[in-house]
């Protein structure tokens, strides 16, 4: 766990915002995440929160 950790707004998991190349925030699950990682990279094993996310905000219909 790195200190940047906090947690999720919709599960109780512990996630880190990163970074994605296209400039955009990202949540990641805090556990696949190093001290040194800013950007978003699943070759580095990075794992999007919301792939794993228990209670992931529903679509509204607009
Ligand atoms: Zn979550």
């Amino acid at each position: 766990m790195i200190g940047r950790a906090q947690k999720c707004r919709y599960c109780p998991a512990m996630i880190v915002w990163l970074k994605t190349p296209l400039g955009r925030s990202m949540p990641v699950d805090a556990e696949t995440v190093g001290y040194g990682d800013w950007v978003y990279s699943p070759a580095r094993g990075h794992r999007s929160h919301w792939a794993t996310c228990q209670n992931p905000p529903r679509r509204r219909k607009r």
